[in-house]
């Protein structure tokens, strides 16, 4: 899961991305409306859900909001404010905000909130992922092959978790890289060989079927067929 942080502060920007980093999320921030606005324009895809503040430089969090919305960007948006008059919210629910949450708040606030927004219909996760004997579950982070635990570190199981998302799909080294990893990360293609690496050795060891193959000029796939 990954969500885009809009939010001027930097200082509740930073804690909440720490906060999400806690709980296995990635998140970026950006510290203007402007900024903020490009990002979705571009990326919306590569986020889950995003923490708009309303209050905000060069664009205010409402305008933003209208201008992804008329943009068709569908990505679920959490609005923090500090305002608190009802036809603030509902100016807000309008202009097709998902959830909102009144400053100040606590953070299991932000993320109970997050994970109502991403636990929609349609993004229903399965209870385990499988490939061949390899099996994965996303609610207990649990991997096994052929029976047997394999312990992987948090990105791995990320990376892991969403190679086996998109099974028997080239996926490129970028496209991984802006899934899994924060969107200032340098050297993104030495960072998912070594991942990849790392992962490749783990579940494809013991002489079982190698899963994890390269796709020379492009990036990875894991096959779910021989
Ligand atoms: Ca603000």
């Amino acid at each position: 899961m990954k969500i885009l942080i809009i939010e001027d502060e930097e200082s509740l920007a930073k804690i909440l991305k720490m906060g999400l980093k806690k709980e296995g999320i990635t998140a970026d921030y950006v510290l203007d409306g402007e900024l903020g606005q490009k990002r979705l324009e571009l990326y919306h895809n590569d986020y889950d859900a995003v923490v708009l503040d309303l209050m905000l430089p060069k664009k205010n969090g409402l305008e933003v909001l209208k201008a992804i919305r008329e943009q068709n960007v569908s990505v679920p948006v959490l609005i923090l404010t500090a305002k608190d008059s009802v036809a603030d919210k509902i100016a807000l629910l309008d202009a097709g905000a998902d959830d909102y949450l009144v400053k100040p708040f606590n953070f299991s606030e932000v993320l109970a909130r997050l994970r109502a927004l991403t636990r929609r219909p349609e993004n229903v996760l399965p209870t385990e992922l499988r490939i061949d004997d390899l099996v994965l579950v996303p609610k207990t982070k649990i991997v096994t092959r052929g029976g047997k635990e394999i312990k992987l570190t948090l990105k791995e199981f990320r990376l892991l978790e969403y190679l086996m998302r998109h099974p028997d799909q080239a996926l490129e080294r970028e496209n991984i890289f802006s899934n899994i990893w924060d969107f200032q990360s340098n050297s993104f293609s030495n960072i998912v060989d070594v991942y990849i690496n790392r992962l490749r050795s783990k579940i494809d060891s013991n002489g079982n079927r190698k899963l994890l193959e390269t796709v020379q000029g492009i990036g990875y796939k894991l096959k779910s067929t021989v």
